[in-house]
């Protein structure tokens, strides 16, 4: 049932574990209920913003409006053949869950995305990435309504305009356009995608090599990298990798032989982030209740009882260290509210 409600602590709503509340609260586990709230139940003027899980935000200080949940629920088969199913879920199925369900029937395409936080809702905005797989390379469909005019729209792959991280969602139709449903098409003979950094090794030790094995695979190279949220607060990744110009690149090269790269397009090359951050010497650093962690400095962790503004000032100083050594931007990829 859909439930609104006042001065509502979002502790178990951010990933950050951050102890901040909003002044409204509005889970909608129907769409009749969502469109309805979003037309009549918000005043023109009123401060708003959508949440999934949130786990790609830090909020700085308790929000003064209303946090709005598309908590909207099921997954549908939608078109068939014998070697694909175009696959519907709701935005508010879990991420994680929703490819278990496409890997317990052998559907292959989102295995690499195992264990990813968040909701289904969420994958299109930043086209969630990992291991060589992005949410964009299966997506086929993202459907939702305007805002402002309740109008229903249903975009295709290149209406969404996917890059590295990024979507139409996320900047432009931000907080404008509301996703309720996306659908992906999936194989039904299985692609194995695991060329990335050590999937292929971990694979092979496998007894079975189907694509339950590779999914159990991604599950436990992540496990063995990146801090669970409900132990340690964290957002995942804190920065987007650089990407530079090859001229840039290349200039940048000749003062840092040994940086690692890979390209990206033709003519960009993009940096690892995680590289950046541990030779501008923040790779485990702790200040107090904040730190990067140990094995992936990318990653800014809440050891307890940080505050959002003290995780930001604590990311300002990474970036300006970087930015002072390599003369490069880091860009965040988690949401500042
Ligand atoms: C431990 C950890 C590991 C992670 N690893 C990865 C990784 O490997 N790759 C990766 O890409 N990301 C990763 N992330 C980031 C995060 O999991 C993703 O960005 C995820 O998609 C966020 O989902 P969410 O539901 O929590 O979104 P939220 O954080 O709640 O929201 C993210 C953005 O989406 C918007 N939004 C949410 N729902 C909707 C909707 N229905 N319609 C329109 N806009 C909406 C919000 O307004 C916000 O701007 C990781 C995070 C953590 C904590």
């Amino acid at each position: 049932m859909s439930e609104f409600l006042e001065h509502y602590s979002l502790e178990k709503r951010n990933s950050f574990g951050l102890k901040v509340s909003c002044r409204y609260f509005f889970e909608a586990t129907n769409l009749p209920d969502l469109l309805t709230y979003m037309q009549i139940g918000l005043k023109p003027d009123s401060r708003f913003m959508l949440l999934g899980e949130g786990s790609n935000i830090l909020f700085t200080s308790d929000y003064a409006g209303t946090i709005i949940c598309p908590a909207l629920k099921g997954i549908d088969v939608t078109q068939e053949n014998k070697d694909y199913v175009m696959v519907k879920a709701r935005a508010g199925e879990n991420w994680d869950k929703f490819v278990e369900y496409c890997v317990e029937r052998n559907w292959s395409g989102l295995e690499n995305l195992s264990l990813i936080p968040g909701t289904v809702g969420s994958s299109p905005v930043q086209n969630i990435g990992a291991y060589g797989v992005e949410a964009k390379d299966t997506i086929r469909e993202v459907e939702g309504f305007f805002i402002e005019s309740g109008e229903h729209k249903t975009f295709n792959n290149a209406e969404c305009q996917f890059a590295y991280r990024n979507s139409i969602f996320k900047h432009e139709l931000k907080n404008r356009f509301v996703i309720t449903s996306v659908s992906f098409l999936l194989k039904k003979k299985p692609n194995f995608n695991i060329a990335y950094g050590p999937v292929e090794t971990e694979f092979r030790k496998k007894p079975v090599q189907d694509l339950a094995a590779l999914r159990q695979t991604i599950i436990e190279i992540r496990e063995s990298k990146l801090p669970d949220p409900s132990k340690l607060g964290n957002a995942g990744s804190f920065f987007k990798n650089p990407i530079l110009s090859n001229p840039d690149f290349s200039a940048l090269k000749s003062l840092f032989p040994e940086i690692p790269s890979y390209p990206s397009g033709d003519q960009f090359t993009k940096i690892p982030a995680a590289w950046l951050i541990e030779q501008a010497g923040w790779k485990g650093v702790r200040e107090g209740n904040i730190g990067t962690y140990p094995s992936q400095p990318l990653v800014i962790v809440n050891y307890g009882g940080a505050s959002g503004k003290e995780i930001h000032d604590f990311a300002k100083k990474i970036k300006t260290s970087v930015a002072d050594k390599f003369g490069v931007e880091l860009e965040m990829e988690v949401n500042l509210i």
